[in-house]
């Protein structure tokens, strides 16, 4: 959390949070896992529009990124966030 940006960072897991490279369902028990990843997900875009009422930037990385990556996306969205 960068508070004086409004910037929230999130690393979000590549299974956890149904990743669109990485993501696998579980065989057994398929629908209980297809129904609870669902919902992580539904959950992470109901943070994410809530953060945004409040005036908050809102960056997800994947857990799959390299940290360079994450570094360049975060410093893009603190940027924009302090000059807007
Ligand atoms: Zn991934």
């Amino acid at each position: 959390m960068f508070p004086r940006a409004k910037v929230a960072v999130f690393v979000d897991g590549c299974f956890w949070h149904s990743c669109p490279e990485h993501a696998t369902s579980p065989k057994a028990n398929a629908a209980w896992w297809a129904d609870k990843l669902a919902r992580n997900v539904a959950r992470d875009r109901q943070t994410d529009a809530d953060l945004r009422t409040a005036g908050w930037s809102v960056v997800r990385v994947w857990e799959h990124q390299s940290a360079s990556d994450a570094a360049d996306t975060i410093e893009a969205a603190l940027w924009d966030a302090l000059s807007s």
